[in-house]
């Protein structure tokens, strides 16, 4: 069986790291006797430089025909100027509104060694954490009704937080689907004290829980959540929330992993199509110089093998082989401690093609 990877490296030192990634996901198909077909699909600033548009239609296209799309980080100060609807960014918004990606995945996990990177003291960390926060992408008051108005104090702003049943019912199918996958705990997010539309949101995650009697199910309020990350965060495996609730939870979750560099997520829509990504940028400060951590990007390979292609050994030995590295103490520079030797992008991507 083919497995058709679609690849946009995009700007800044995302052609650097995706390299490394396909490198590593080559690796694995080897030794696993996998065939998996990379296309090259140009998106960002360079495209814009290129072909006068962020996300040339072939790009979509190959996108569209693929089994999962793969994708370094686009954007730049170069393209600051650009019109709004020619900047690099407008390629990553057409792609989650053309694929219709409406479920946007986040592991947060702290490795062993890198412990001292959290700024989190030890006692509350524990050994190790390893939560997944599952964030609604396409609806919530990011797209509903807004406006300015004049009211009688002068003028006013509103936004609307719009959710139908048919939107809380498929990504609360995803999460629990996830649950099932990882350690079966999932935590619903909402403020059904005070929204309507998490009165939804409860009322059909609620009903959706009886589908899974596996899963231990559990709600909180967005409030309460963002204290239990910080006073508690390994009482979580998976989280749900809407799409503003999403969006703060998971920066939350990620400073407490303390290193951008080191954060895969996914992007996910019908079935088991999904487009994988780094969660930090093109970090144009360090682009070009060989030296960008190239583990968020070879993580997000990894997902894609585990939650698109359904390759879980295959997934397990490029995340085990990622630990591995780290345990032998190998570092880039972003997570190396003071004094600590660092190794450039394609020597780290080494290291850990070794223990593939
Ligand atoms: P950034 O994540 O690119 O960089 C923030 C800091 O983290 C920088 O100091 C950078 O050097 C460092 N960093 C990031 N990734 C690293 C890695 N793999 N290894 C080592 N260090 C790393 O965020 P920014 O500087 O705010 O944004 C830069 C550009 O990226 C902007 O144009 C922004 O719009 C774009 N951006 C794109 C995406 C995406 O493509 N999904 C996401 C975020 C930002």
């Amino acid at each position: 069986m083919k497995y058709n990877i679609a690849v946009i490296k995009g700007d800044g030192i995302g052609p650097e790291i995706i390299d490394e990634a396909v490198s590593v996901l080559r690796s694995a198909a080897i030794k696993f006797g996998r065939d998996f077909v990379f296309r090259e699909a140009p998106a960002g600033g360079n495209a814009y430089d290129a072909y006068g548009t962020p996300i040339p239609k072939e790009s979509m296209d190959i996108c569209k025909a693929s089994d999962a799309v793969l994708l370094g980080a686009v954007g730049g100060p170069k393209w600051n100027k650009a019109p709004v609807d020619k900047r690099p960014e407008a390629a990553l918004f057409a792609l989650r509104k053309e694929l219709n990606l409406y479920a946007n995945i986040r592991p947060a996990v702290i490795y062993p060694s890198l412990k001292k990177a959290c700024p989190l003291k030890d006692e509350i960390i524990g050994d190790k954490l390893d939560l997944v926060i599952i964030r609604e992408l396409t609806g919530g008051i990011y797209f509903g009704k807004r406006g300015r108005v004049a009211a009688a104090a002068g003028e006013a702003a509103y936004d609307t937080m719009f959710y139908s049943r048919f939107e809380i019912e498929r990504i609360g199918r995803k999460a629990f689907e996830l649950a099932m996958l990882r350690g079966k705990k999932l935590c619903s997010v909402d403020k059904a004290n005070v929204l309507e539309s998490s009165r939804l949101w409860r009322e059909t995650m609620h009903s959706l829980s009886q589908e899974f009697p596996e899963v231990l199910y559990s709600e909180l309020y967005v409030d309460n959540a963002a204290m239990q990350l910080v006073k508690n965060p390994r009482q979580f495996d998976v989280i749900v929330t809407e799409n503003m609730f999403g969006d703060i939870l998971s920066d939350e979750a990620s400073m407490i992993t303390g290193s951008i560099g080191m954060l895969p997520s996914a992007s996910m829509g019908e079935g088991s199509f999904g487009l994988y990504e780094p969660i930090h940028g093109s970090a144009p400060d360090i682009a070009g110089k060989g030296i960008a951590n190239p583990i968020a990007a070879i993580l997000s390979g990894a997902m894609m093998l585990r939650y698109s292609f359904g390759l879980k050994d295959e997934a397990d030995c490029i995340e085990n082989a990622v630990s591995k590295a780290l345990d032998s103490g190998f570092r880039t520079t972003d997570i190396a401690a003071e004094g600590e030797k660092s190794l450039g992008t394609h020597e780290m991507a080494g290291k850990i093609i070794d223990r593939i």
